[in-house]
């Protein structure tokens, strides 16, 4: 019998948690990535928002490989610098006061939940019941009990019940709605991404945003801003929430941060600063070294120059889609985009992938999450190929 194949020994041995596209990736450079026959793409989804600066990047291998050979991990039992540096790097940025690090989206909000909770409850006393959290019913936090709980998309919870207790979910972009839920009693923090990445790359109106930070600072509840994968530059700015003038209280984050390493990151503004004390949270690999080495240098090239670029890549891409008859919609901030397109979704994305381009989707929409630094001309190519394939 010969040799079974990767894609064969692949349903045979991973939880079959994944539909995954028929292609084998072997090796990358920048935004083009090549299959185990040789065949050529360009990437436009970076694995979800994660490789910022594209596959096998120079510089981020620098970063990385740099601190591997000092040391790779040291518990969080004693000092060390990068967890520390990038710290001090994300404070300075964000204007937060303490970062807590973990490992992944869904832990960087579960420690947004707990610090929300332990935030009412030293506050206000456990008699108080003061502990829900309202969130959006297109949002999407992650997939551990709590922050399933968070995702207001009942389909998520379905065969996993109970989740966690604790969450009620408004009206996405509905700010009657929030303000009905927080006239019921009993909550603590409003948590929304300003941009519904899993949800249908759907933008929440500036409006929304605004109504719901100023609604939250009059009834002392804490705004988070789930920034997973609104973050590390990819809307614009350095952080989503920058594009509208408002003042979270907690703002999670992590795909794009450590560039295709896994790392979150919690960042605390003053009212919660202090919330979280000594023992009461932990992550044995949070803040690991060379995750903080490999962020440092992602965040470094994040300048102004850049966030300009990335605007102007995704006005690009808006511009050229939005004027194709084929397009019903375009949305989303930078190079966070949702297209539909009248042709079936799936049938775009495989007729993509014979053309040599990746693209993601979001519930019905094709959705782009190219690399911060895509050169021009592949992005035009890209858009190119996109029209093509979203011909009827
Ligand atoms: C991807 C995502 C998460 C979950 O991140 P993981 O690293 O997969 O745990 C949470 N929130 C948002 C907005 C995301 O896009």
């Amino acid at each position: 019998m010969s040799e079974l194949s990767i894609k064969e020994k692949d349903r045979l041995y991973i939880a079959n948690t994944y539909n995954r596209f028929p292609v084998e990736i072997v090796r990358g450079k920048g935004s083009l990535l090549y299959d185990d026959t040789g065949k050529e793409y360009i990437d436009m989804g970076a694995g979800i928002a994660v490789s910022t600066f594209g596959a096998a990047d120079p510089e981020w291998i620098e970063a990385v490989t740099s601190q591997a050979g000092k040391f790779q991990h040291t518990s969080n039992l004693y000092y060390s610098s990068p967890c520390v540096l990038l710290a001090e790097e994300l404070i300075k940025r964000t204007g937060m006061k303490k970062v807590f690090f973990s490992n992944s989206g869904a832990e960087a909000n579960e420690c947004a939940i707990k610090t929300a909770r332990r935030y009412s409850e030293l506050k206000y006393g456990t008699d108080a019941k003061r502990y829900k959290i309202i969130t959006m019913d297109k949002g999407f936090h992650g997939r551990t009990l709590a922050t399933l709980a968070a995702t207001g998309q009942e389909a998520f919870h379905q065969s996993f019940l109970p989740v966690t207790d604790g969450f009620v979910y408004a009206k996405t972009d509905d700010l009657d709605d929030v303000v009905r839920l927080v006239d019921e009693g009993g909550c603590c923090a409003i948590m929304i991404e300003t941009i519904c990445g899993e949800g249908g790359v759907l933008p929440l109106s500036p409006e929304f945003i605004r109504g719901v930070a100023e609604l939250a600072e009059k009834r002392d509840l804490l705004l988070i801003i789930d920034e997973v994968q609104t973050g590390n530059g990819r809307t614009g700015k350095l952080y989503s929430y920058m594009n509208f003038d408002i003042k979270p209280d907690i703002v999670s984050t992590a795909k794009g941060l450590a560039g295709g390493l896994p790392l979150g990151a919690t960042l605390l503004g003053e009212k919660v600063g202090d919330v979280l004390t000594a023992g009461t949270h932990g992550s044995t690999f949070g803040g690991n070294p060379i995750c903080c080495a490999a962020a440092m240098s992602v965040l470094s090239r994040i300048t102004d120059d850049l966030l300009a670029e990335v605007k102007a890549k995704g006005e690009y891409i808006k511009t050229v889609l939005t004027a194709s008859e084929d397009v019903v919609s375009v949305t989303g901030m930078g190079l966070m985009i949702g297209i539909e397109f009248k042709r079936p979704t799936p049938e775009v994305v495989a007729e993509c992938r014979e053309r040599g381009l990746l693209v993601l989707t979001a519930k019905n929409k094709v959705r782009l999450l190219p690399a911060l630094n895509i050169p021009w001309g592949l992005l035009e190519r890209a858009v190119e190929i996109l029209k093509e394939a979203g011909q009827e």
